[in-house]
């Protein structure tokens, strides 16, 4: 397999310190879709360089994408087989991650991980326990499947009929969100927010709350945030790889080894990846038709990565 023309890198260069890059999911993106994914994504990165930490830029610039509605995390979540909200998310920052799994309770997903990161020293506390403790905490409470969800549920279950108990994997997955940032201090963060695979098995757990998975944080070295197909992510550890193939290679060149791996083992359509050095460098990457990305620091903007490799810049 010629896995080179599957993949696409961008290098987005140097932002600097404060820095902030955010992803809309690789996935099929159709075009009428983008613009809309754009414009939160410059919300996002607006939001998260106004914050101090490079924890808080991440939770703050995720929250806005899960509050969104247009994307695959928080308000706007898939639904597993039987009609359900059940979200994963988690992040990484100065050594030590905190994610929850299959909840279903919290508005903002990122928001019960940073609790956990805080609160506890767990690194992943799932179901319907962080659910409870979402509402111990009175975090707000996610309103149930939107309406535009509900009904492409509906459908696909209809188109679906030979599917007794959850869908197979493949193509089923898109929009998730996540973000890496790099403060002031020099201290670097990476999150990941989703509502998973649509129509997964209900308990399913992807890689947005495992470190080193869907993301990965190394001060002195730099943030990782996956989407994708999780089961090949969670497979190929990829946001570990990554960071720590910073050690030794540019970020261009850690990001193209990982993927071309990654698609040789697992195939195309699977992964796409943003990076932040810890000297503020960007790069993004992908092995699917499209992800769009946000970015900021000494420059901002947005783009649609393709994989042909074009970029399109509004
Ligand atoms: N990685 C997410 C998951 O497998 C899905 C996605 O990135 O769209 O749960």
């Amino acid at each position: 397999m010629n896995v080179e023309k599957y993949v696409a890198v961008v290098d987005i260069g140097r932002l600097g310190k404060p820095a902030i890059v955010a992803h809309g999911g690789a996935g099929g993106w159709q075009v009428e879709r983008v613009g809309e994914a754009l414009q939160v994504l410059k919300k996002a990165v607006e939001v998260g360089l106004k914050q101090k930490t490079a924890l808080d830029m991440v939770v703050e610039a995720i929250a806005v994408l899960e509050d969104s509605g247009i994307l695959n995390a928080g308000i706007g979540s898939v639904l597993t087989f039987d009609g359900r909200v059940q979200m994963d998310a988690g992040l990484m920052y100065r050594g030590w991650a905190a994610g929850v799994g299959a909840v279903s309770y919290p508005r903002n997903p990122i928001r019960l991980a940073k609790e956990v990161y805080t609160r506890t020293r767990h690194v992943l506390l799932v179901g319907a326990d962080a659910d409870m403790l979402a509402a111990k905490l009175g975090l707000p409470k996610h309103p149930g499947p939107s309406a535009s969800n509900f009904e492409k549920w509906v459908k696909s279950r209809m188109n679906a009929k030979k599917l007794k108990w959850a869908a197979p994997l493949l193509q089923l997955y898109g929009d998730t969100v996540g973000a890496v940032a790099l403060d002031q201090e020099g201290h670097l963060a990476a999150g990941a927010s989703t509502g998973g695979i649509s129509l997964k098995h209900p308990g399913r757990v992807g890689d947005s709350p495992i470190p080193g998975a869907g993301y990965y944080a190394e001060d002195g070295l730099g943030a990782c945030s996956a989407t994708g197909i999780g089961e090949t992510i969670l497979l190929g550890m990829v946001c570990r790889k990554i960071v720590e193939l910073l050690s030794k290679k540019s970020p261009v060149e850690a990001v193209k080894h990982v993927l071309y791996e990654h698609t040789s083992r697992f195939g195309a359509d699977t992964v796409g990846v943003i990076v932040l050095s810890a000297e503020g460098e960007a790069v993004a990457g992908i092995n699917t038709r499209a992800m769009p990305i946000g970015y900021g620091g000494m420059r901002s903007g947005v783009m649609l990565l393709e994989r042909n490799g074009k970029v399109l810049e509004p």
